[in-house]
Protein backbone atom coordinates (compact mmCIF):
# COMPACT_ATOMS: atom_id res chain seq x y z
CA UNK A 1 0.00 0.00 0.00
CA UNK A 2 1.58 3.40 -0.63
CA UNK A 3 2.60 5.77 1.80
CA UNK A 4 1.11 8.92 2.20
CA UNK A 5 3.88 11.88 2.06
CA UNK A 6 3.02 13.31 5.52
CA UNK A 7 3.98 9.93 7.12
CA UNK A 8 7.57 10.16 5.48
CA UNK A 9 8.81 11.44 8.33
CA UNK A 10 8.38 8.35 10.53
CA UNK A 11 10.36 4.84 9.94
CA UNK A 12 8.82 3.32 7.20
CA UNK A 13 7.46 -0.04 9.26
CA UNK A 14 5.35 3.15 11.76
CA UNK A 15 4.32 4.55 8.73
CA UNK A 16 3.31 1.43 6.63
CA UNK A 17 1.04 0.98 9.80
CA UNK A 18 -0.57 3.92 10.22
CA UNK A 19 -1.53 3.86 6.45
CA UNK A 20 -3.68 0.83 7.38
CA UNK A 21 -5.35 2.39 10.26
CA UNK A 22 -8.62 3.33 7.79
CA UNK A 23 -8.88 -0.18 7.16
CA UNK A 24 -8.14 -1.15 10.70
CA UNK A 25 -10.78 1.46 12.40
CA UNK A 26 -13.70 -0.10 9.85
CA UNK A 27 -12.51 -3.46 10.43
CA UNK A 28 -11.76 -3.40 14.22
CA UNK A 29 -14.84 -0.23 15.12
CA UNK A 30 -17.09 -2.34 11.91
CA UNK A 31 -17.16 -6.14 13.29
CA UNK A 32 -17.90 -5.06 16.91
CA UNK A 33 -20.92 -2.41 15.88
CA UNK A 34 -22.50 -4.77 13.01
CA UNK A 35 -22.16 -7.92 15.69
CA UNK A 36 -23.10 -6.34 18.54
CA UNK A 37 -26.17 -4.42 17.11
CA UNK A 38 -27.14 -7.54 14.56
CA UNK A 39 -27.25 -9.90 18.08
CA UNK A 40 -28.97 -7.24 20.03
CA UNK A 41 -31.53 -6.83 17.20
CA UNK A 42 -31.93 -10.68 16.88
CA UNK A 43 -32.89 -10.70 20.90
CA UNK A 44 -35.09 -7.68 20.98
CA UNK A 45 -36.97 -9.66 18.01
CA UNK A 46 -37.13 -13.12 19.65
CA UNK A 47 -38.52 -11.55 22.53
CA UNK A 48 -41.51 -10.45 20.81
CA UNK A 49 -42.35 -13.31 19.14
CA UNK A 50 -42.05 -16.08 21.11
CA UNK A 51 -38.97 -16.31 23.06
CA UNK A 52 -39.74 -14.75 25.75
CA UNK A 53 -39.38 -17.11 28.08
CA UNK A 54 -35.88 -17.76 27.24
CA UNK A 55 -34.37 -14.31 28.67
CA UNK A 56 -31.97 -16.42 31.50
CA UNK A 57 -32.33 -13.40 34.07
CA UNK A 58 -35.17 -11.88 35.53
CA UNK A 59 -32.69 -9.01 35.83
CA UNK A 60 -32.79 -6.55 33.13
CA UNK A 61 -30.08 -4.31 32.05
CA UNK A 62 -30.11 -0.92 32.45
CA UNK A 63 -29.71 2.17 30.15
CA UNK A 64 -26.41 2.69 31.55
CA UNK A 65 -25.41 -0.66 31.64
CA UNK A 66 -25.80 -0.51 27.55
CA UNK A 67 -23.86 3.27 27.49
CA UNK A 68 -21.22 1.75 29.76
CA UNK A 69 -20.78 -1.46 28.06
CA UNK A 70 -20.81 0.50 24.53
CA UNK A 71 -18.40 2.83 25.38
CA UNK A 72 -15.91 0.38 26.99
CA UNK A 73 -16.22 -1.81 23.80
CA UNK A 74 -15.27 1.36 21.65
CA UNK A 75 -12.33 2.05 23.84
CA UNK A 76 -11.16 -1.52 23.08
CA UNK A 77 -11.52 -1.27 19.15
CA UNK A 78 -9.26 1.83 19.26
CA UNK A 79 -6.55 -0.71 21.54
CA UNK A 80 -7.41 -3.27 18.32
CA UNK A 81 -6.63 -0.68 15.92
CA UNK A 82 -3.47 0.58 17.85
CA UNK A 83 -2.13 -2.71 18.32
CA UNK A 84 -3.17 -3.69 14.58
CA UNK A 85 -0.66 -0.51 13.79
CA UNK A 86 2.75 -2.08 15.33
CA UNK A 87 1.48 -5.94 13.63
CA UNK A 88 1.93 -4.04 10.33
CA UNK A 89 4.77 -2.68 11.53
CA UNK A 90 6.51 -5.78 12.82
CA UNK A 91 5.20 -7.76 10.12
CA UNK A 92 7.20 -5.30 8.13
CA UNK A 93 10.19 -5.81 9.53
CA UNK A 94 9.94 -9.53 9.86
CA UNK A 95 9.27 -10.30 13.14
CA UNK A 96 5.90 -12.24 12.08
CA UNK A 97 5.80 -14.60 9.77
CA UNK A 98 4.72 -13.47 6.16
CA UNK A 99 0.91 -13.31 6.65
CA UNK A 100 0.24 -12.48 3.05
CA UNK A 101 -1.72 -15.04 0.46
CA UNK A 102 -3.35 -18.60 1.39
CA UNK A 103 -2.13 -22.00 1.60
CA UNK A 104 -5.64 -23.15 -0.54
CA UNK A 105 -8.59 -23.73 1.28
CA UNK A 106 -7.93 -27.19 3.09
CA UNK A 107 -4.77 -26.04 4.90
CA UNK A 108 -6.75 -22.61 5.58
CA UNK A 109 -9.37 -23.94 7.27
CA UNK A 110 -7.51 -26.49 9.56
CA UNK A 111 -5.70 -22.77 10.55
CA UNK A 112 -8.85 -21.12 11.40
CA UNK A 113 -9.96 -24.22 13.63
CA UNK A 114 -6.53 -23.92 15.43
CA UNK A 115 -6.75 -20.42 16.16
CA UNK A 116 -9.92 -21.05 17.91
CA UNK A 117 -8.52 -23.71 19.80
CA UNK A 118 -6.02 -21.65 20.60
CA UNK A 119 -7.48 -18.37 21.27
CA UNK A 120 -10.20 -20.61 23.63
CA UNK A 121 -6.92 -21.60 25.82
CA UNK A 122 -5.66 -18.54 25.90
CA UNK A 123 -8.60 -16.83 26.55
CA UNK A 124 -9.57 -19.77 29.66
CA UNK A 125 -6.59 -19.21 31.00
CA UNK A 126 -5.89 -15.66 31.33
CA UNK A 127 -9.50 -15.02 32.83
CA UNK A 128 -9.13 -17.69 34.76
CA UNK A 129 -5.41 -15.67 36.13
CA UNK A 130 -7.79 -12.52 36.11
CA UNK A 131 -9.97 -13.64 38.43
CA UNK A 132 -7.11 -14.38 41.39
CA UNK A 133 -7.83 -11.60 43.93
CA UNK A 134 -4.20 -9.81 43.26
CA UNK A 135 -5.28 -9.14 39.45
CA UNK A 136 -9.23 -9.10 39.46
CA UNK A 137 -9.51 -5.44 40.52
CA UNK A 138 -7.42 -3.83 38.23
CA UNK A 139 -8.30 -6.31 35.20
CA UNK A 140 -11.73 -7.63 35.16
CA UNK A 141 -13.84 -5.77 37.67
CA UNK A 142 -15.27 -3.65 35.18
CA UNK A 143 -16.18 -6.51 32.84
CA UNK A 144 -18.07 -7.65 35.70
CA UNK A 145 -20.03 -4.50 35.86
CA UNK A 146 -22.79 -6.55 33.81
CA UNK A 147 -24.63 -8.58 36.11
CA UNK A 148 -26.85 -8.93 33.51
CA UNK A 149 -24.84 -8.52 30.04
CA UNK A 150 -25.96 -7.64 26.70
CA UNK A 151 -24.15 -8.14 22.97
CA UNK A 152 -22.66 -4.69 23.62
CA UNK A 153 -20.74 -6.05 26.43
CA UNK A 154 -18.46 -8.18 23.77
CA UNK A 155 -15.43 -5.89 24.39
CA UNK A 156 -16.60 -4.16 27.50
CA UNK A 157 -12.83 -4.27 29.41
CA UNK A 158 -10.77 -2.04 31.56
CA UNK A 159 -7.49 -0.74 29.59
CA UNK A 160 -5.01 -3.44 31.27
CA UNK A 161 -8.04 -6.38 30.45
CA UNK A 162 -8.06 -5.65 26.73
CA UNK A 163 -4.08 -5.35 26.31
CA UNK A 164 -4.29 -8.76 27.62
CA UNK A 165 -6.83 -9.68 25.17
CA UNK A 166 -5.29 -7.88 22.71
CA UNK A 167 -2.17 -9.62 23.13
CA UNK A 168 -3.46 -12.71 21.60
CA UNK A 169 -2.76 -12.06 17.87
CA UNK A 170 0.68 -10.45 18.12
CA UNK A 171 1.58 -13.97 20.28
CA UNK A 172 -0.03 -16.28 17.53
CA UNK A 173 1.66 -14.65 14.68
CA UNK A 174 4.82 -14.71 16.47
CA UNK A 175 4.74 -18.62 16.26
CA UNK A 176 2.09 -19.64 13.16
CA UNK A 177 2.35 -18.20 10.08
CA UNK A 178 -1.60 -17.51 9.23
CA UNK A 179 -2.13 -15.67 6.43
CA UNK A 180 -4.41 -12.64 7.10
CA UNK A 181 -7.68 -13.72 5.54
CA UNK A 182 -8.07 -16.64 8.27
CA UNK A 183 -7.14 -13.96 11.17
CA UNK A 184 -9.73 -12.18 9.79
CA UNK A 185 -12.57 -14.77 9.44
CA UNK A 186 -11.29 -15.71 13.00
CA UNK A 187 -11.82 -12.24 14.28
CA UNK A 188 -15.20 -12.57 12.86
CA UNK A 189 -16.14 -15.48 14.55
CA UNK A 190 -15.00 -14.26 17.81
CA UNK A 191 -17.03 -11.56 17.77
CA UNK A 192 -19.93 -12.71 16.84
CA UNK A 193 -19.28 -15.39 19.28
CA UNK A 194 -18.62 -13.07 22.16
CA UNK A 195 -21.31 -11.11 21.74
CA UNK A 196 -23.89 -14.38 21.26
CA UNK A 197 -22.48 -15.07 25.23
CA UNK A 198 -23.40 -11.85 26.56
CA UNK A 199 -26.84 -11.92 24.68
CA UNK A 200 -29.05 -12.51 27.91
CA UNK A 201 -31.31 -14.35 26.14
CA UNK A 202 -30.08 -18.15 25.64
CA UNK A 203 -29.94 -18.59 21.59
CA UNK A 204 -28.69 -22.19 21.21
CA UNK A 205 -31.13 -24.77 20.21
CA UNK A 206 -33.00 -26.44 23.19
CA UNK A 207 -31.07 -30.17 21.91
CA UNK A 208 -27.51 -28.47 22.50
CA UNK A 209 -26.45 -30.39 25.48
CA UNK A 210 -28.08 -33.67 24.06
CA UNK A 211 -26.01 -33.91 21.08
CA UNK A 212 -22.43 -35.20 21.00
CA UNK A 213 -21.81 -32.89 17.64
CA UNK A 214 -22.53 -29.92 19.86
CA UNK A 215 -22.71 -30.32 23.79
CA UNK A 216 -18.65 -28.93 23.78
CA UNK A 217 -19.78 -25.72 22.12
CA UNK A 218 -20.32 -23.50 24.78
CA UNK A 219 -23.90 -21.27 25.37
CA UNK A 220 -25.58 -18.16 26.09
CA UNK A 221 -26.42 -19.89 29.57
CA UNK A 222 -23.02 -21.06 30.00
CA UNK A 223 -21.16 -17.51 29.91
CA UNK A 224 -24.19 -16.16 31.60
CA UNK A 225 -23.75 -17.94 34.76
CA UNK A 226 -20.53 -16.68 35.00
CA UNK A 227 -21.81 -12.78 35.14
CA UNK A 228 -24.41 -13.67 36.92
CA UNK A 229 -22.45 -14.39 40.73
CA UNK A 230 -21.03 -17.53 39.49
CA UNK A 231 -17.65 -15.87 38.90
CA UNK A 232 -15.41 -18.63 39.74
CA UNK A 233 -17.23 -20.71 37.50
CA UNK A 234 -17.19 -21.00 33.55
CA UNK A 235 -14.49 -19.07 32.26
CA UNK A 236 -14.62 -20.51 28.53
CA UNK A 237 -15.42 -18.34 25.50
CA UNK A 238 -15.93 -21.22 22.77
CA UNK A 239 -15.93 -24.58 24.22
CA UNK A 240 -16.50 -26.03 27.93
CA UNK A 241 -13.91 -28.68 27.49
CA UNK A 242 -11.21 -26.59 29.65
CA UNK A 243 -13.86 -25.89 31.99
CA UNK A 244 -14.61 -29.44 32.69
CA UNK A 245 -11.12 -30.50 32.39
CA UNK A 246 -10.61 -28.34 35.59
CA UNK A 247 -13.16 -28.76 37.34
CA UNK A 248 -14.93 -25.53 36.85
CA UNK A 249 -18.17 -25.66 34.79
CA UNK A 250 -20.59 -24.88 36.73
CA UNK A 251 -22.34 -28.15 38.87
CA UNK A 252 -26.00 -26.99 37.41
CA UNK A 253 -24.84 -25.50 34.14
CA UNK A 254 -26.88 -28.68 32.17
CA UNK A 255 -30.23 -27.45 34.72
CA UNK A 256 -29.85 -23.98 34.23
CA UNK A 257 -29.52 -24.39 30.22
CA UNK A 258 -32.60 -26.93 30.34
CA UNK A 259 -34.26 -23.85 32.20
CA UNK A 260 -33.09 -21.67 29.38
CA UNK A 261 -34.66 -23.37 26.85
CA UNK A 262 -38.13 -24.71 27.92
CA UNK A 263 -41.25 -22.69 28.25
CA UNK A 264 -42.62 -22.34 31.24
CA UNK A 265 -45.95 -24.22 31.73
CA UNK A 266 -49.05 -22.17 32.25
CA UNK A 267 -47.13 -18.76 30.42
CA UNK A 268 -48.15 -17.74 27.23
CA UNK A 269 -45.29 -17.25 24.62
CA UNK A 270 -44.12 -14.12 25.21
CA UNK A 271 -44.73 -13.84 28.71
CA UNK A 272 -42.01 -13.26 31.71
CA UNK A 273 -42.23 -12.95 35.36
CA UNK A 274 -42.13 -9.51 36.15
CA UNK A 275 -38.28 -8.38 35.47
CA UNK A 276 -36.69 -7.07 39.54
CA UNK A 277 -35.59 -4.21 39.36
CA UNK A 278 -31.90 -3.10 38.38
CA UNK A 279 -29.45 -2.89 41.04
ZN1 LIG B 1 -18.35 -11.74 29.74
ZN1 LIG C 1 -14.80 -13.25 34.48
Amino acid sequence: MPIDPLLAFLPAPIATGLSHVPNMIAFDFGRYLIAATVIAAIVWIAKRTGWAYRQIQDRVARSEDYRREFLASLRTCAIFVFTGIFIVAGDEIGIFYDIEGSYGLGIDFALFAAIIVGHDAYFYWTHRMMHHPRLFRTFHRFHHRSITPTPFAAYAFSVPEALVMNAFMPLWLLFVPTPVTVISAFLAFMIVRNAMGHAGLELHARWWLKSPLTRWINTTTHHDLHHSGNFNRNYGLYFTWWDRLMGTEHPNYAAEFAKSVTKPIGLSESARPAATPAR
